[in-house]
């Protein structure tokens, strides 16, 4: 740091000017790198298989969508306000394998709470510019947030382009106007799963929900071509509930 700011010392104030988007640049590669160990990491734990995900995984620098002071790289849910996290990064890995064959270039995916806005951007490339992916969340606040996050990302043309979209909404109620979805995911707990949601599911489309209250089981919602409906538990989770933007808000 010293040596970086001796030599800085020395340009003149235009050349200043570079040499900080410079080392501005070497802060995010620096960043970037971590984003990058992350994603080795959640390989070689075998969370991540496919290298679509872990391409896109290391696109989306998840640094970008941690509040200041949080630990972006460390795998744990890190506190965004408004009573909310973001998700671990392997359940963001985890949900982007389940969802994986759902989520192929020109598909549709709606993410339901979807806080930072970290896992629509990774759909959105996940689908690419010729797919669609909505992202839904109740507190403006956290809509607003997500969007400069994610015009700083891997996914600013996306955003620019509008193949990606986020609103403010209640999502227990879905997003009607771009159904039916290839993919929806969850990121918050529901009491049950929502009719809405599976009503805007595809023929052959998949959701992905955490379903319960104390106890919540990681759900994967398959629609089958003849409109058959099934469900199986995946795993046991913990994630911030489903609700009503005062029950939340009011929450402790
Ligand atoms: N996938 C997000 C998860 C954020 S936590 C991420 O990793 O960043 C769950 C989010 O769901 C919170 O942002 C919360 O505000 C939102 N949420 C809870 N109930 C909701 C509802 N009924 N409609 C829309 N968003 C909701």
């Amino acid at each position: 740091m010293e040596v970086l700011r001796s030599i800085l010392s020395c340009f003149s104030s235009r050349s200043r000017t570079r040499a900080r988007a410079q080392s501005h640049a070497l802060w995010s590669s620096g960043a970037s790198d971590k984003n990058k160990s992350m994603v080795e990491q959640l390989r070689r734990y075998g969370i991540i298989r496919s290298s679509k995900v872990a391409e896109v995984m290391e696109a989306v620098d998840r640094g970008l969508f941690v509040p200041p002071g949080g630990s972006p790289y460390f795998d744990s849910p890190m506190p965004i306000g408004y009573n909310a996290t973001i998700s671990a990064p392997h359940m963001h890995a985890a949900c982007l394998e389940l969802l994986e064959k759902n989520l192929q270039p020109g598909m549709r995916a709606l993410d339901v709470g979807s806080g930072t806005g970290y896992l629509t951007a990774c759909f959105a490339l996940m689908v690419g510019s010729e797919g669609r992916a909505v992202g839904v969340e109740h507190i403006p606040e956290l809509v607003d947030t997500s969007i400069e996050n994610i015009k700083k990302s891997g996914a600013a043309p996306q955003l620019n382009d509008g193949a990606l979209s986020i609103h403010v909404a209640d999502g227990r109620e879905g997003w009607p106007e771009l159904a039916p979805y290839d993919a929806i995911h969850v990121g918050a707990a529901a009491p049950q799963i929502p009719e809405a949601l599976v009503e805007q599911l595809k023929p052959g489309g998949r959701m992905v929900i955490p379903v319960g209250t104390m106890f919540q089981e990681l759900k994967v919602v398959d629609k089958k071509l003849d409109g058959t409906v099934s469900v199986r538990d995946e795993t046991s989770v913990r994630y911030v509930p489903l609700t009503s933007k005062e029950a939340q808000l009011h929450a402790n």
